[in-house]
């Protein structure tokens, strides 16, 4: 597939069109932001790592039913995908309190949730991704009621398919945050599934096998998304 000119860089990837209107090319790179930007860094070999592991969580998904932007790997750092329309509204799916849920709520860190919770956040930079609910949605008219249902239906199957699939590894999903987007008028799973974009910890020493490590200065960062790689690989 034929690298075309580059439509969009973000933080952590590259998109390049291709010779069909409908697939674009993705490449993952090392780049890592934290805090809406303001935390910059480098983490070596991760957008090789991210690349792999989004492979593996994008081929589950399919085979389990959940039809993503997906098609395959290209290279190290690369994947071809459906063309999506993103929806400007990132699906947070929580298992256990982390980040800024514990905050919001007081909560510890850690803290079991007695069932998933599901959040929505509305993609803006400018106003730093706010916390939005499914009446927001609708006023912004970034999704209809229809298009809300499937995002929730969707993030909790997607949540009960990775959580078993990691928990046979030894790792508990802690939360994720999934992207969607339209394809010939059908909603897809989009951008990626990656220690960048999940909090996983190790079931029995529940250390931080994720991009909080470079978050929050643990160290390690590399070794943490390397190891995670090998577990879901394995
Ligand atoms: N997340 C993400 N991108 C964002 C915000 C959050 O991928 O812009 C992921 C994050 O890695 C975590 C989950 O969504 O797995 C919940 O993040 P949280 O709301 O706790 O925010 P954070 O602690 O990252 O500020």
């Amino acid at each position: 597939m034929e690298k075309g000119k580059m439509l969009y860089e973000g933080k952590a990837k590259q998109v390049f069109a291709t010779s069909d209107p409908d697939q674009v090319l993705v490449y993952y790179k090392d780049d890592a932001t934290a805090f809406n930007g303001e935390k910059k860094g480098t983490i070596n070999s991760k957008g090789v790592l991210n690349n792999a592991i989004s492979t593996l969580f994008f081929e589950l998904l399919e085979k389990d039913g959940v039809p993503t932007h997906f098609l395959k790997k290209i290279d190290d750092r690369g994947m071809l995908v459906k063309k999506l329309k993103i929806i400007p509204i990132e699906v947070i799916v929580r298992n256990i309190a982390a980040g800024s849920l514990a905050k919001r709520l007081g909560w510890e860190e850690g803290r079991a949730l007695p069932q998933p919770v599901i959040e929505f956040c509305y993609k803006d930079d400018a106003l730093g991704d706010p916390l939005i609910n499914r009446y927001h949605a609708l006023a912004l008219e970034a999704a209809t009621s229809r298009d809300m249902d499937y995002l929730e239906e969707a993030g909790l199957k997607i949540n009960r398919i990775l959580s078993d699939y990691l928990k046979d590894r030894q790792t508990i999903l802690v939360d994720f945050k999934l992207e969607f987007g339209f394809h010939q008028g059908r909603i897809l799973l989009g951008d990626e599934i990656s220690p960048d974009t999940c909090r996983f910890w190790d079931e029995a020493t529940r250390e931080k096998l994720d991009k909080d490590r470079f978050r929050r200065d643990l160290g390690q960062v590399e070794e943490a998304y390397q190891e995670m790689y090998k577990r879901i690989k394995g």
